[in-house]
């Protein structure tokens, strides 16, 4: 197979993913379902996804060779994560198709050009500004007002490499704070909610979008979503239209997640897009328990160049992440009737690593028979 030609994979195929978290591990259990395979390639020994896997690859990401073998062994490769080095992108991708392709990595992996790409479509985003020193951000904290939030273009995610910058606050002092050669300033968004809508965009064309979620952070990580959001139909219609855009606009294959802030307005509520990810994201993982086809199948799905699902959601879904400390509670989640628990097999719990979910689903139809 070159990297260039269609997909279409047949059962008994492998996907190759990258990274070996727990998005990685429900990739390859979803792939299971479908009769595919999955290789996992990560540095980490101890990955949760390679216990989900008969083959693994145990190397760095720079360790050409091993990205060579990697990609031999596949069909078609697929990543968990957006930080993927563009060397190791590169280097996969001569050899076997990359799915979604990573040219949309220039994009998303960098704040200011995804804000930049956003605009461009036409959707709203924060009042935002390209800060590469101190004096730009002395200058941007007057025309965006604060409190406003500094962000590093690169390598950000959970609330890491992100300021809140308040009256009073020194330009000099934020900005040597965040150690960074180039970052945006966002005005901040008194938000009311947010969501997040998880798509899925076929080699065809088709997108198929979930319910919108709404999404409750906890010291900036994610730690409650429930479908569908308490927003209004036109409203979510609104959010899957801003999704169904960028998905197309990026010639997307795979799922995505687009993050969003509901604001008030003068005519009722709007959207602001906070984020893209390329990739299944945590907030989907409702469907997993609440829907008749997850987000890590409509992925598979899509890679693997088969026809896009169109899930029905069971009921009101409710899905919390166990972070840190939480996972030591896992004996009352497993006897709490109806929840449905997850755990992702990591060794040792530590503040903010996501250790499981639990997901709990009220029937649609409780009473009928
Ligand atoms: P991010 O890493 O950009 O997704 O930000 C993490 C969280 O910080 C978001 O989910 C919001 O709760 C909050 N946040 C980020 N940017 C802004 C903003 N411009 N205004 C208000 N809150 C924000």
């Amino acid at each position: 197979m070159t990297s260039k030609k269609r997909v279409a994979l047949k059962p008994g195929d492998t996907i190759g993913i990258l990274g070996g978290g727990q998005l990685g591990r429900m990739l390859a259990m979803a792939a299971a379902r479908l009769g595919i395979k999955a290789q996992v390639f990560s540095p980490d020994p101890d990955s949760p996804a390679f216990d989900v896997v008969q083959r693994a690859t145990c190397a760095e990401y720079a360790d050409v060779e091993a990205l060579e073998l990697f990609a031999s062994d596949v069909d078609v490769i697929t990543y968990e994560f957006e930080n993927i080095p563009s060397a190791t992108a590169m280097i996969l991708a001569a050899r076997r198709p990359v799915l979604p392709d990573t040219a949309i990595l220039e994009t998303t992996q960098d704040r200011l050009a995804e804000k930049n790409f956003v605009t461009k479509l036409g959707i709203g985003t924060a009042r935002y500004a390209d800060i590469s020193s101190a004096r730009d951000l002395a200058a941007a904290m007057k025309t965006l007002g604060l409190p406003a939030v500094l962000k590093t273009r690169r390598f950000g995610y959970d609330g890491k490499g992100q300021i809140i910058i308040h009256e009073g606050d020194d330009p000099q002092d934020v900005w040597d704070r965040l150690g960074t050669k180039s970052a945006i300033l966002e005005a901040f968004v008194p938000f009311e909610r947010e969501v997040s809508v998880i798509a899925a965009r076929g080699a065809d064309g088709d997108v198929v979008c979930y319910d919108v979620t709404e999404n409750e952070h906890r010291d900036h990580i994610l730690k409650t979503s429930r479908a569908p959001a308490a927003i209004s139909d036109a409203l979510a219609e609104d959010a899957r239209e801003i999704a169904r855009k960028i998905a197309s606009a990026l010639n997307y294959v795979g799922v995505l997640a687009v993050e969003l802030f509901v604001v008030p307005g003068t005519e009722g509520p709007g959207l602001l897009v906070n984020e893209i990810a390329p990739r299944v994201h945590n907030s989907g993982h409702w469907t997993l328990d609440g829907a008749s086809v997850s987000q890590f199948e409509q992925h598979i799905r899509a890679i693997a160049g088969w026809p896009l699902a169109r899930p029905v959601r069971h009921g009101q879904v409710t899905m919390t992440n166990l972070i840190g400390d939480d996972i030591l509670d896992y004996g009352k989640w497993l006897t709490m009737p109806g929840a449905t628990v997850h755990l992702y097999g990591k060794g040792k719990p530590r503040p903010g690593r996501k250790m499981g979910h639990v997901t709990v689903v009220e029937p649609l139809f409780p009473d009928r028979k």
